[in-house]
């Protein structure tokens, strides 16, 4: 058997993006400008929404997502624990109170009824997150939020090509932020993008990554007389770069390819680990097709060995796996905040990230697996 390192994800990166790289750079024209606004089109359309906000990444999207709901001091935002520290971390950039909800145990999801558990007549917001890019049952939490009469925001930075009901996650969300990180199925370095339906705050929102400018940089250059601009609000810096906007476009090409490798890989896994006792894989509800951005396995009683030393014994093999998904009511951070979170806790100490990428074997996965047997 090989002893070749197995990454636990890859970034699928080619000749095409360096040289679409590269043209952006010949061009001259390197800050925003057209190559994001063809990025921003073309990846609204393929998740389903009307408007795209590029961004600096998926962390200044749900920061914006805030700002353009008007959430401020004084409210409350129920975010999920479980996810990466950056869905809690928008709450309190607008000087909100992030509320932890805890999430189901089998899909790693907020439901009505864990959100409803927190909910009190501050709740302004939800930030509910496409864990691992399974997807949240959006009929219900979209209802619900509506009747509540609380902005329900997505988190969808992993869920790039995943599907609910049929549809892609973004179409019929109030608001989405997305993640090009290369953590994720597609990337562009650092990068993120904002999808509404909204036209007004897509206009609000383009102003506020831009410094609050009500004539983009590119608008003012590609005009033929001088454009005096006014900065009509307090905004930010939140930027995306026409050498990213170039990298996505083609990187957008590959989702489809991507997202359907990945869908084999994770089959595949479920019918290997199917006679592991003690190991659930992450389970994707019937409304749904996850891109498996991340598959993960719980660890139940019975199976004999701690999640951290399987963590080491994998690692010794040359496979890098991850611990599962952060819980940020544990990081000291977020010290002091009370917190009820049992599935929580279970997920974020007793799953692992297996290795998934667009080079990854039958083989390597034979490997992986025929590791954890041992250690059943
Ligand atoms: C990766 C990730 C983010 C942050 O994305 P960046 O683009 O790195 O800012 C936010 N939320 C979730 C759920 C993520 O997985």
């Amino acid at each position: 058997m090989s002893n070749a390192k197995i990454p636990v994800m890859l970034p699928c990166l080619g000749e095409e993006e360096a040289q679409a790289a590269a043209e952006a750079v010949r061009s001259g024209w390197v800050a925003q400008g057209p190559r994001v606004t063809a990025f921003e089109k073309a990846f609204a359309e393929r998740v389903g929404a009307a408007e795209g906000i590029a961004v600096s990444n998926c962390t200044t999207g749900l920061h914006l997502a805030l700002v353009a709901i008007g959430v401020g001091p004084g409210d409350e935002v129920i975010v999920p624990s479980l996810s990466f520290i950056a869905t809690a971390n928008a709450a309190r950039y607008v000087g909100a109170t992030p509320v932890f909800a805890d999430v189901d145990l089998a899909t790693g999801n907020l439901t009505e009824a864990t959100i409803d558990a927190v909910r009190t007549e501050r709740t302004k917001a939800i930030i509910a997150v496409h864990q691992g890019g399974n997807p949240f049952d959006t009929r219900a939490l979209r209802a619900a939020a509506t009747r509540w009469g609380v902005a329900l925001v997505e988190d969808a930075a992993c869920a790039a090509g995943s599907t609910a009901y049929g549809r892609p996650v973004g179409e019929g969300a109030l608001i989405a932020a997305w993640s090009f990180h290369p953590r994720k199925v597609i990337t562009t370095g650092e990068g993120g993008m904002i999808t509404t339906d909204d036209a007004e705050w897509a206009v609000r929102l383009r102003r506020l990554r831009e410094h609050g400018m009500n004539v983009s940089a590119a608008e003012r250059h590609a005009a033929t007389q001088p454009v005096l601009e006014a900065y009509l609000e307090t905004g930010y810096n939140y930027r995306m770069t026409d050498i990213q906007a170039a990298v996505g476009l083609v990187q957008l090409d590959r989702l489809d390819g991507l997202v359907a490798q990945r869908r084999e890989l994770a089959a595949r896994y479920d019918e290997l680990l199917k006679g592991i006792e003690g190991v659930t894989p992450v389970t994707v509800p019937g409304y749904a097709e996850s891109n498996y951005q991340s598959y993960w396995i719980l660890f139940g009683a019975e199976f004999a060995t701690d999640r951290d030393d399987v963590l080491r014994i994998l690692a010794d093999a040359g496979i890098s796996a991850r611990r599962g998904i952060m819980a940020a009511h544990l990081e000291p951070a977020y010290a002091g905040v009370e917190a009820d979170l049992p599935n929580t806790e279970r997920l974020t100490r007793h799953s692992l990230i297996l290795p998934l990428h667009h080079l990854l074997t039958a083989e390597d996965q034979d490997r992986i697996v025929g590791v954890l047997r041992t250690l059943a």
